[in-house]
């Protein structure tokens, strides 16, 4: 068709009856104000209203606006995935079906990927139409994801973001099952930058994501980032053994100016669950950083991700990832 297009944007859909065409005509307006190439990939993930009808309407009408139609419902994260694997720009920008991200802040991250950033990702600084209690544990979950995990994924941010084309080829490479998308481009590295956005109230349809998917959705950004939970262990431990050892002279004086029949005789069986306690929980803790590492290798993320060289030849018989 026509040239190689500068800019893909990708949006996954799940039951957006309503929303699609007018995602399109928003993102068609946007996109056309910077009188490049662009293409939009809409990846359907399953859904079991009307929406893919819509898309194939809106796919009849312009070339640009292409299709990836799942078998079933994989999730947003994994749908988000194939619009990466489908992009053929030099940008890729993700965004919700649902115009919660408006289209217009896709022209300020363009600013800002051509200043040199190589992701843009939108920070929200004002949620609207949102229960409190989705903001309140939102607002939690990235403090804690924040501070727990080895890399710094940006606070109050989604996956609404530009990526340059050589972070999604990165990405394209990390084929981890339990998939966090903003964690893995903020662990590709590069330069980051971030953009200030309002957050819109949904118009069309209900969230597709109920308490238990984020909770879900939480869990893996935790196991995918972190092995907190495994060095969890090696604390209550130590707090068990303290426990016990501090016990020990503890009972010892009871006994003596109680007699040996205080507290039903109880004492030394409870010291001793103590130090089983502790004792166990310290291997289990050895054995949780043998499956850390397997988890790791298992992944099979790359090492580097390699920004630029210098003075250094290109060699094909190398494992080298070219940059
Ligand atoms: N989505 C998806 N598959 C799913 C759930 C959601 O592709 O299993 C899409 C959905 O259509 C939307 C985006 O992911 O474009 C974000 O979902 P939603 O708006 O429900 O999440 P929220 O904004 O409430 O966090
Ligand atoms: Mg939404």
């Amino acid at each position: 068709m026509t040239a190689r297009p500068m800019y893909s944007i990708v949006a996954p859909v799940y039951n957006e009856e309503g929303n699609v065409p007018r995602l399109v005509s928003e993102v068609a307006r946007v996109m056309e104000s910077t009188n490049e190439p662009w293409e939009l990939i809409l990846v359907n993930d399953g859904s079991r209203d009307k929406s893919l009808d819509e898309m194939r309407a809106e796919a009849a009408r312009n070339p640009r606006i292409k299709i990836v139609n799942f078998a079933r419902n994989f999730g947003h994260q994994v749908a988000v995935t194939a619009g990466i694997d489908f992009a053929t720009g030099r940008a890729v920008v993700l965004i919700d079906a649902d115009l919660q991200d408006p289209p217009e802040v896709i022209l300020e991250m363009i600013e800002r990927w051509k200043a040199g950033y190589e992701v843009v990702y939108a920070v929200r600084s004002e949620r609207k139409g949102e229960s409190w209690f989705k903001r309140a544990t939102a607002k939690l979950f990235y403090r804690v994801i924040y501070r727990i995990t080895d890399v710094h994924i940006p606070l109050d941010t989604g996956d609404f973001r530009l990526m340059d084309e050589r972070v999604a080829h990165v990405l394209r490479t990390m084929r981890e099952h339990n998939r966090f998308i903003r964690g893995m481009t903020s662990w590709v590295g590069f330069r980051q930058t971030g953009v200030q956005y309002v957050r819109e109230a949904r118009t069309i349809g209900e969230t597709k994501y109920p308490l238990r998917k984020m909770m879900r959705f939480a869990w893996d950004a935790v196991t995918g980032f972190s092995f907190f939970p495994l060095q969890v262990m090696i604390y209550v431990s130590l707090a068990l053994g303290l426990l016990a050892v501090l016990a020990i002279p503890i009972i010892a004086l009871l006994r003596i100016s109680l007699g040996p029949d205080f507290f039903g005789g109880q004492a030394t069986t409870i010291v001793v669950l103590l130090l089983i306690g502790s004792f166990q929980l310290f291997f289990l803790f050895v054995l949780g950083q043998y499956v850390a590492r397997i988890y790791d290798e298992t992944r099979g993320r790359p090492l580097y991700v390699v920004a630029s060289t210098e003075n250094v030849e290109p060699d094909k018989d190398s494992g080298r990832d070219q940059p």
